[in-house]
């Protein structure tokens, strides 16, 4: 099968490798679109030191199984589908919790760091746990589908706060997911959402999908947010970005007794005001990947609750990986989200 290889940093190729034979409890996957995250364009330079070559990357992806390994009772040939990024394994003390996002032997498709390498979805097939996988509904094209790993990281951050009727909240970072989490925050009952980012582009976007305002990221910031939330700050706010601006905009915005969610994690290690945090009260909760949405949001997406079309920059075939990774990485105004679809023509 062709498959887009990572084989040395900043280096993609499209090469021909053997089809994966689906082990017991696996599907195998003829892969219909994979979305590009901003983590594999990150791996893809090697800055984050999760994308060891050679890999395969992708893990934001859907298409049709193609083959079940033994003992696979809940999926056939032929069944659409999409999956979890995370392969957890389902029996430790975390995956009964149903923390499958914490699991201890958690891997990422798409990844190689050190402790595993699990090839990803830039392929024409992937195999993957049937556990990981949900049945996709009719009116979910593929290339929406792709985008559903990102939708249930958006509605888990969201879960670790108590949303309550009328709450106000800000979205730090208007990305992917940033735009995402916007929706979700809607969906779970806030009345108003504010979004910052530094592109006005990504900014108006936002507006199209419903912002109350959105408000270009600068040093006078938090005064504004302040204003625009009667003065004392939201009740919430979820950072989207990972650097030290983005989370002290977050911590900086809420009123006292606030939770600030944390999403971003591009950079190892941030400063915050340490003092406000403790003399305001405020709650910072990590959030990692998602745990058990992706039934919510294969519902909402398909009932048109959450949108992801005007995220959706490009769809394009994966022989074209290497230009799109390359304007990515190039940060090309206005681009979001690109799909690859391994068995488009040229
Ligand atoms: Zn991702
Ligand atoms: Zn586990």
């Amino acid at each position: 099968m062709k498959a887009l290889l990572l084989s040395e940093y900043k280096k993609l190729e499209m090469v021909d490798v053997p089809v994966p034979v689906p082990a017991a409890g696996e599907i195998l996957i003829r892969v219909e679109a994979c979305g590009i995250c901003g983590s594999d364009v990150h791996g893809y330079d090697g800055s984050s030191g999760r994308r060891i070559p050679p890999i395969v990357m992708g893990h934001e992806a859907a298409g049709i199984v193609a083959r079940v390994g033994e003992a696979v009772r809940t999926f056939h040939e032929g069944d659409r589908v999409t999956f979890d990024s995370t392969v957890y394994c389902g029996d430790c003390e975390y995956c009964r919790r149903n923390e499958v996002n914490l699991c201890d032997r958690r891997e990422v498709l798409g990844v190689s760091c050190g402790d595993y390498r699990r090839a990803g979805a830039f392929a024409e097939f992937v195999s993957v746990p049937a556990r990981i996988a949900y049945a996709l509904p009719e009116n979910l094209s593929f290339p929406e589908a792709a985008l559903l790993e990102a939708v249930s990281v958006a509605l888990h951050a969201v879960s670790l706060v108590e949303v309550k009727p009328g709450s106000t909240a800000l979205v730090v970072g208007a990305g992917t997911i940033g735009l995402l989490i916007q929706q979700a925050l809607r969906v779970a009952g806030c009345s108003r959402v504010f979004v910052t980012d530094i592109d006005r582009n990504r900014l108006s976007l936002s507006e199209s999908l419903g912002a109350t305002a959105t408000l270009v990221s600068g040093p006078n910031f938090t005064n504004e947010v302040l204003r625009a939330a009667n003065g004392t700050g939201v009740d919430l706010a979820v950072e989207a970005v990972g650097n030290t601006a983005a989370v002290q905009s977050a911590i900086g915005s809420v009123r006292k007794g606030g939770d600030v969610v944390l999403v971003g994690n591009v950079s190892p290690e941030v400063t915050f005001p340490l003092q406000k945090v403790v003399s305001r009260q405020i709650t910072l909760h990590g959030s990692c990947a998602s745990a058990g949405e992706y039934p919510r949001a294969i519902e909402l997406m398909s009932k048109g609750e959450i949108k992801v079309k005007p995220l959706i920059s490009a769809v394009r075939p994966l022989s074209e990986g290497l230009h799109w990774f390359e304007r990515l990485y190039d940060r090309e105004a206005g681009l979001m989200k690109v799909v690859l679809e391994p068995g488009a023509q040229p």
